[in-house]
């Protein structure tokens, strides 16, 4: 496995062509995984957004009286949010695409001073749009993965993580295979596009390198019709989230 930056990509804006990007800048074989940073799909898409044109609603006043938070910041979560799992000491949501995570993933990070990045509001078509377009554009058949940075529970320090996905399933099944010794795997499902999504943001780092698209060589995982929605537990089997609200009555 090949694991490389994609150099020369410039400060993206609104409009841009992601696609078209990536394919003058690199030249793009059968079977690669194509790792794009959500920040730059953000901007192309026109999802930045600024502080002075939200009012906060009273729900965002006192979540945000809780933290050294902006009322307004608080009501953008709220706004792309379909639930509030922890509200105080973090403030952990899920979208409305079924991610959970802080603060919404709005992101101020490598993006204009005064304004924050939205994630893009449907990752996966994202994805699948530029992944097609590479397609077009190139005659190979590739895979996209979009990421974000993400921290986890229990551990501290962030890391790349999935959030939409193209040709690619996000998660492997080692069901019925064998261990070293003969045994069968029972339930063994391994998270392979937040593995990959995290070896690609080693090398996109968090600052100012420069590098929003890393191209993975040598795997052989493309699979048509995959969705980020197979890495989400359902409501009902997520013992996770029915623990924080329970903690959050
Ligand atoms: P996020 O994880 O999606 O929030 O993205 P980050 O803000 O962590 O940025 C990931 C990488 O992309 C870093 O190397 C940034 O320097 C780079 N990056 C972010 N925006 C741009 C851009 O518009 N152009 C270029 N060339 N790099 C960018
Ligand atoms: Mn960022
Ligand atoms: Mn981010
Ligand atoms: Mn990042």
């Amino acid at each position: 496995m090949q694991v490389f930056t994609v150099e020369n990509i410039p400060l993206i804006k609104e409009g841009d062509d992601i696609a078209s990007i990536i394919c003058e800048n690199t030249t793009i074989e059968d079977n690669d995984i194509v790792v794009i940073a959500s920040t730059i799909v953000a901007k192309a898409e026109g999802r930045m957004f600024r502080l002075e044109d939200i009012i906060p609603g009273e729900k965002a006043l006192t979540i945000a009286s809780k933290h050294d938070l902006d009322a307004r910041f608080v009501q953008a979560v709220l706004d792309r949010s379909k639930e509030v799992l922890v509200d105080y000491p973090i403030f952990l949501v899920e979208t409305h695409n079924g991610h959970v995570c802080i603060k919404a993933g709005i992101d101020e990070s490598n993006v204009d001073t005064g304004h924050l990045a939205d994630l893009p509001s449907d990752p996966d078509e994202s994805t699948a749009r530029i992944g097609s377009a590479i397609e077009q554009i190139t005659g190979k058949n590739i895979s996209a993965i979009l990421t974000d940075t993400n921290g986890r529970a229990f551990k501290i320090g962030q890391t790349g993580i999935a959030i939409g996905v193209y040709n690619i399933h996000p998660v492997k099944n080692w069901k019925g295979q064998k261990d070293l010794f003969g045994n069968i795997l029972e339930i063994t499902e391994e998270a392979i596009a937040d593995e990959i999504a995290g070896a690609a943001n080693l090398l996109m780092g968090e600052g100012d390198g420069g590098y929003p698209v890393v191209i993975i060589r040598g795997l052989e995982l493309r699979s048509e019709e995959s969705s980020i929605q197979e890495m989400y537990r359902s409501d009902r089997e997520d013992i996770i989230k029915k623990g924080l609200r329970c903690l959050s009555k």
